[in-house]
């Protein structure tokens, strides 16, 4: 069954398209196809960020759905906002909503990107429509662990995805990005009416790419940066990268070439909310969906 629907804007406070969608669709209504069937509702999840215009207060709000998390009865700002989504999307586990759709930017060009977190029939099927509908298209795969055990809001739902589009500075809207984040967004609402309906079983297999591990920016002792992004990896999202291939150039001059698996399909390349954290890029391996 899928019959209620959710669309979030500002998990993330500065990531403007789906925030800017989510207010369109508030002024002007939501598109009348989707409203005969589905039961959609419009959130936007953290509006103390949003007013700020920052990813979030205190703590990441997109890593508190986590069971043990929900539980802890922890005391930031997004640990409590959590907690409330949670009564109003879920409650996780048993969940209410039937489809969470939680909308983001990026700053890495990685266009339109759908992120599922399981590839069981439902999502399969949706990422075979996406593909045929919106070939431009990315699926990501985030299947390292079981669904309910991800520590995103998406996961409140019975079933959830995310949208990640970009490239998109943190705090800024781009016209382009808006389009693609609509485009996107119509897609996989149209998926759920073809569902209804039962139309979606006999699509044709397509290609995803499946998250494999996090490469760091190379640091030295004391956990500072010798190497930035190599400008032929940069923007290169989802092209396949090879062995010998320079990812990094060093500020001594030199540069490290790829030693990893080959290929494999960088992804989230210099993205600037995982600055933080050192995180390069995400390397990913080519999947039939
Ligand atoms: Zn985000």
């Amino acid at each position: 069954m899928l019959n209620s629907v959710a669309l979030v804007g500002a998990t993330h406070g500065n990531e403007t398209s789906g925030i800017q969608l989510v207010k369109n669709w508030r002024h002007s209504g939501i598109p009348a196809q989707y409203t005969s069937t589905l039961t959609l509702s419009l959130h936007l999840a953290n509006e103390a960020a949003l007013q700020a215009n920052v990813r979030f207060i205190e703590e990441d709000l997109n890593r508190q759905f986590s069971a043990a998390a929900l539980q802890e009865q922890g005391s930031a700002q997004e640990a409590i906002l959590a907690r409330q989504l949670n009564a109003t999307l879920g409650p996780k586990g048993d969940s209410a909503t039937d489809l969470v759709i939680d909308i983001h930017n990026t700053t890495s060009a990685m266009g339109a990107t759908l992120i599922i977190l399981e590839a069981s029939e439902f999502y399969i099927q949706l990422a075979r429509f996406v593909k045929q509908h919106m070939p431009e298209a990315n699926i990501l795969l985030e299947d390292e662990k079981p669904f309910s055990d991800h520590r995103y809001l998406c996961t409140t739902g019975k079933r959830g995805v995310m949208l990640e589009i970009g490239g998109q500075p943190q705090g800024v809207l781009r016209q382009e990005v808006y389009q693609l984040t609509e485009a996107l967004t119509h897609t996989v609402l149209d998926f759920c009416l073809a569902y209804q309906q039962g139309q979606t079983s006999n699509l044709p297999p397509c290609e995803g790419f499946r998250l494999g591990h996090e490469v760091q920016f190379p640091l030295s002792a004391a956990g500072e940066r010798e190497a930035m992004v190599h400008y032929q990896l940069q923007d290169a999202d989802f092209t396949p990268l090879l062995a010998g291939q320079p990812v990094f150039k060093c500020f001594d001059g030199s540069e490290i070439v790829w030693e990893g698996e080959s290929p494999t399909y960088p992804h989230f390349i210099n993205e600037a909310a995982y600055a933080k954290q050192h995180v390069a890029f995400a390397t990913a391996s080519l999947v039939t969906l």
